[in-house]
C-alpha cells in the first residue's frame, strides 16, 4: 500500500486519497469543500473538506438531543455492544487508520498505529464498564428507609479535540459517553479533519452492524474555533470535553461555567523529570529520549524540563546531547525515522522564538535548527533542541509545543521538587531513582503536584486504564480509565421509605 510498483514511496496526496476511499469516506466530504487540509510530511494540500455552517451545527445539536432521549432508555450493556462493534471496526482497519494518522498529523507509523490501538483499548474498557455503572447504597439514619445513588445519562456531550492526538482523544470521551447513555458531537482540530471523517465512517459501519441506534447518536462537525464556541455556548449540551491549549481552555471553561454546564478540560502540560544520584542512567536516557523527542515534542505529556542532580549531570547530559545529535529525523513513514515533522510553520516559528529567548537568557542550545527533508519548502522538520540553563527562566514556564528540552542542575530532592512544581501547568511528571525514600517522597502530598506522577519511566505514554489529566492550568479534567466515567453521568441520591411511618431526618418533628 505504501509503495508503488517500482518500490518507491507513494506520493502523500495519492496515499491519502487511497486510504480515505478504503476506509469508506464519501468523496463529498473531502473533495471539494472550502477548507484545505495539509500533510505536514510535505506541506502539500491533500484534500478540501466541507465545513459545518452555524445552521447545520444547530440542527446537529437538535438531532443529538433527540438521539440522547432514545439512547438513554437502551440498557447500558446493550449500549456497550455498539462500542464493542466500534472496537471491531477499529481492529479491522487499524493499519489504514494508523497510516492516515501518520499522513495527517506527521507522527511516525508506530505511533500512528499506537494511537489506534489506544482507541481499541478504550472500547474494550468501555464494554466492560457498561456492566459496571455502579452506585452506592448508603445506610439511612431513619428506620425502614434505604438510601442509594443512581447514575443517569446526562445528555449530549460535545468533544473538542486537538491536532496531536487526532482520533484517540475522541475515543477516550466517546466510548465512555456512549456506554453512559449519552449522544456525542465531535469538533475535531481544523488541522486533522480527515482522520475524524475516517473514524466517523467506521462508527457508522458499527451502527449498521448494531442495527437500531438512533440517528445522530455520534455526529461530526468540521470547522474552526467558531464551531467549538457554538457548542460551548449551547445550553442543550450539559458536558463539554475540550482538549487543547490552555488559551483555548480558559475561554471554553469560562463560557461553559457561565451557563452552569460542566466542562472536562485537558489542556497544556509542562512536564518534568527528576534524575537522582541513584538513577539507572541507561534506563533514564532511554525514558528521557522517548518522552522528550517522541512525536517531535508534540504530546501534551512531552518531557519539557529535565532536573538533574549535580553528581550525575556531567555523565548524563553529554550522552543525551549525543542522542539528540544522531536521532533519525525524516519522513515518518520510513523505517528508522523516530522524529517526523512539526505540524506547521507556526509551530516552527514558536520553537525558534523560544530558543531565541533561552539564548538571550544565557542558555546553551544544542540543536533546534531546521532540516530540509525531501526538498519540501512547506514542511517543517527540526533537530530536537536540548537547552542547558542555570535557572528556570520565564520561557521555561510556558508550554512551547515543539521538541525543546530545558535542562537544569539541582543539588538535592527538595530543590528539585521546588523547581518541578514551580510552573503554572500540572499534567505529568516523573522521577528516575532507585532510592525508595526519594521515590515515595515524589509521589507523596509534598511531592509532584501533577495529575500523573511516575517512577522510572518518563512522563509520556499513558495507558487507558488510569484516569488521565492534570492540575492547575492543565484544567483539572480526568478522562479515560478509573472512575472518569462519572463525569459523563449525573448522580441522583434516592431515599426510599418502606415503612408505614414518616420519621424526619435529624429528629425534626412536623406533626399536622
Ligand atoms: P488548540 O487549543 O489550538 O485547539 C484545540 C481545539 O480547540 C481545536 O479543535 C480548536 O478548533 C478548538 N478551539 C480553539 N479555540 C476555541 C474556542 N475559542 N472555543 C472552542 N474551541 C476552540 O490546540 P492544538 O494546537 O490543536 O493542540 C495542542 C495543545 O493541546 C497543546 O497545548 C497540548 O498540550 C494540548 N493537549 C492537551 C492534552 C491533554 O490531555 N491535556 C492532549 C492533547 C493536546
Amino acid at each position: 500500500m505504501a509503495t508503488n510498483e517500482a518500490g518507491a514511496m507513494k506520493p502523500v496526496a495519492e496515499e491519502v486519497v487511497g486510504l480515505l476511499q478504503g476506509l469508506g469516506v464519501s468523496e463529498t466530504h473531502w473533495r471539494a469543500g472550502t477548507r484545505a487540509v495539509h500533510s505536514p510530511i510535505t506541506g502539500e494540500t491533500v484534500a478540501h473538506v466541507a465545513e459545518a455552517s452555524p445552521a447545520e451545527a444547530d440542527a446537529a445539536v437538535e438531532r443529538s438531543v433527540a438521539a440522547f432521549e432514545a439512547w438513554r432508555t437502551v440498557p447500558a450493556p446493550r449500549r456497550g455492544e455498539l462500542v464493542r462493534l466500534l472496537g471491531e471496526e477499529l481492529r479491522a482497519h487499524k493499519t489504514e487508520l494508523g497510516r492516515l494518522v501518520t499522513l495527517e498529523a506527521g507522527k511516525i507509523l508506530s505511533e500512528g498505529l499506537g494511537e489506534v490501538q489506544e482507541m481499541i483499548d478504550i472500547c474494550d474498557f468501555a464494554v466492560g464498564l457498561s456492566r459496571q455503572l455502579y452506585g452506592l447504597t448508603i445506610a439511612s439514619e431513619r428506620p425502614g428507609h434505604r438510601m442509594m445513588e443512581t447514575w443517569h445519562p446526562v445528555g449530549p456531550v460535545a468533544i473538542i479535540t486537538a491536532f496531536n492526538f487526532p482520533v484517540a482523544v475522541w475515543s477516550w470521551n466517546a466510548a465512555l459517553a456512549l456506554v453512559c447513555g449519552n449522544s456525542v458531537l465531535w469538533k475535531p482540530s481544523e488541522k486533522t479533519p480527515l482522520t475524524a471523517l475516517a473514524v466517523q465512517a467506521l462508527f457508522e459501519r458499527a451502527v449498521r452492524a448494531f442495527g437500531a441506534a438512533p440517528e445522530g447518536l455520534s455526529q461530526l462537525l468540521i470547522g474552526g474555533a467558531e464551531i467549538g464556541a457554538a457548542l460551548t455556548d449551547d445550553a442543550r449540551i450539559p458536558v463539554v470535553s475540550a482538549t487543547g491549549s490552555t488559551r483555548m481552555g480558559r475561554i471554553v471553561g469560562e463560557r461553559v461555567a457561565r451557563r452552569f454546564g460542566r466542562s472536562i478540560l485537558e489542556l497544556g502540560g509542562n512536564n518534568a523529570a527528576i534524575v537522582c544520584p541513584s538513577a539507572d542512567l541507561d534506563l533514564a536516557l532511554r525514558g528521557i529520549a522517548f518522552a522528550a523527542m517522541g512525536t517531535a515534542g508534540q504530546r501534551c505529556t512531552t518531557l519539557r524540563r529535565l532536573i538533574v542532580h549535580e553528581s550525575v549531570y556531567d555523565t548524563l547530559v553529554p550522552r543525551l546531547a549525543k542522542a539528540y545529535g544522531s536521532v533519525g529525523i525524516g519522513d515518518p513513514r520510513e523505517v528508522g525515522t523516530l522524529i517526523g515533522p512539526l505540524i506547521d510553520k507556526a509551530a516552527f516559528e514558536a520553537m525558534q522564538t523560544a530558543l531565541d529567548a533561552a539564548r538571550a537568557a544565557g542558555g546553551r542550545v544544542h540543536g533546534g535548527e531546521r532540516l530540509q527533508v525531501g526538498g519540501h519548502a512547506d514542511a517543517f522538520y527540526v533537530r530536537p533542541a536540548l537547552v542547558e540553563l542555570d535557572e528556570q527562566i520565564d520561557i521555561v514556564k510556558h508550554e512551547t509545543f515543539a521538541p525543546i528540552l530545558y535542562v537544569l542542575r539541582c543539588t538535592g530532592l527538595p530543590e528539585a521538587i521546588k523547581l518541578h512544581n514551580g510552573v503554572p501547568q500540572g499534567l505529568s511528571s516523573s522521577i528516575f531513582t532507585n532510592d525508595l525514600r526519594e521515590a515515595e517522597t515524589f509521589l507523596s502530598a509534598e511531592g509532584s503536584d501533577c495529575g500523573i506522577a511516575n517512577v522510572n519511566i518518563g512522563p509520556s505514554g499513558a495507558e487507558i486504564g488510569g484516569a488521565f489529566g492534570g492540575e492547575k492550568e492543565t484544567g483539572g479534567g480526568r478522562e479515560s480509565g478509573s472512575d472518569a466515567w462519572k463525569a459523563y453521568m449525573r448522580r441522583a441520591t434516592n431515599t426510599i421509605n418502606y415503612s408505614r411511618a414518616l420519621p424526619l431526618a435529624q429528629g425534626v418533628s412536623f406533626d399536622i
